[in-house]
């Protein structure tokens, strides 16, 4: 069996943070990830600016220069991919951590290659598996999880979720010109997207839970919504809840308790994201069963299994908008900074 001494599983902003951290205490560490480098980045709706400025998105004290006052998704991809070539570090892309065992000589961790996209993706230096295999298996000292919530959208629970034009990830709004929209959600993901949609000729429907946007879109997204569903240039069904999706419509309850059919080519459930419990409990990670916020040493993010860390936002269980890049970007620090 391979060995290395330091596995990150995670080549999001705070895995590359905690592998620069690592490096900078004397650790030699692979990163893995399911993904391309900041595969969430990648994920994002193309075009999309970051709230945050540049400055507090650094890793590893590199500088983030952009065009504007924040960067853009575009801007932060390409500065990642820099910081991952200044520091030399070994990513393993295309490689999903499935499942780790603590033993007394220390953790193995297998995991599943992607192999065709694999093949040709070569990040520097190149750590690719020389075979075709499709499972490896790799012995650690130290595993570091930074997997973020990105890739498990939460479902909505209704009939017709699973049918093809229902899609949980928003990338642009040009294919759906002259379409019927639904969007499902009433944060900030919704809101950009119906926004999005509407000024680029779709015919949009917006369906929340919520009543209103207050406390859950960001400041000056609000006026906006709230002035083109005054002008009935969107249609908005707030305190309303889908109840199945079908080929061609999708069905609300709405507030008033009556229901209504919406007419949609095209669907966006866009109600959020949720960590990989099940990866966290198949380790052996004690998690709270409401919150499903691991248990941690708070100074070493060290878990309950010994020489397994977690950083960056699944340290948050489900409030996964209270840990963001800014503030999860030191992780790396308490846990290479403290063994
Ligand atoms: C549209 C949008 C805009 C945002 N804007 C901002 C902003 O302005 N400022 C800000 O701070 N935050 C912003 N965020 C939130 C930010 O993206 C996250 O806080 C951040 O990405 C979390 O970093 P992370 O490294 O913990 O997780 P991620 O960036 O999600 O990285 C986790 C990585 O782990 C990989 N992975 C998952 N499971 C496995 C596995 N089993 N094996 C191998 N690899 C795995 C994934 O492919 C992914 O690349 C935004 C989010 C969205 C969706």
């Amino acid at each position: 069996m391979k060995h290395e001494d330091t596995l990150i599983v995670g080549a999001g902003p705070i895995g590359l943070a905690c592998a620069i951290s690592a490096k900078r205490h004397g650790f030699d560490p692979l990163i893995i990830d399911a993904g391309a480098i900041v595969n969430s980045i990648l994920h994002y709706p193309t075009g999309t600016g970051f709230f945050t400025t540049p400055e507090l998105l650094e890793v590893g004290g590199h500088p983030f220069t952009c065009a504007g006052e924040k960067p853009t998704r575009e801007e932060a991809l390409k500065y990642y991919r820099g910081v991952v070539r200044a520091e030399r570090l070994r990513v393993l892309p295309y490689t999903r951590l499935t499942a780790a065992r603590r033993s007394n000589s220390g953790i193995s961790c297998r995991m599943e290659h992607d192999v065709a996209r694999l093949h040709r993706s070569v990040i520097w230096p190149p750590p690719c598996p020389t075979n075709q295999a499709t499972e490896q298996e790799i012995q650690t000292q130290r595993l570091v999880l930074a997997t973020g919530y990105y890739d498990n959208p939460n479902s909505l629970g209704v009939p017709g979720e699973d049918l093809p034009h229902v899609r949980q990830y928003f990338d642009e709004a040009h294919a759906n010109v002259g379409l019927d929209v639904v969007v499902i959600g009433g944060r900030n993901s919704a809101v950009e997207a119906a926004l999005l949609l509407y000024r680029a000729g779709a015919r949009t429907a917006l369906v929340s839970r919520e009543h209103d946007f207050s406390g859950s879109v960001k400041y000056w997204l609000r006026p906006d919504i709230e002035n083109r569903i005054r002008a009935g240039e969107i249609v908005a069904h707030l305190g309303a809840t889908v109840t199945t999706i079908g080929q061609r419509e999708v069905s609300v309850r709405l507030s008033s308790g009556a229901t209504q059919q919406l007419p949609a080519d095209h669907v966006y459930a866009l109600i959020g994201f949720h960590a990989d419990f099940e990866l966290f409990r198949r380790i052996g990670i004690e998690l709270d069963p409401e919150s499903g916020v691991p248990r941690l040493n708070p100074e070493t993010l060290e878990t309950n299994v010994r020489g397994v860390f977690m950083a960056g936002s699944i340290t948050a269980g489900r409030e996964t908008a209270t840990v963001f890049i800014e503030n999860g970007r030191l992780d790396g620090e308490k846990i290479f900074g403290m063994v």
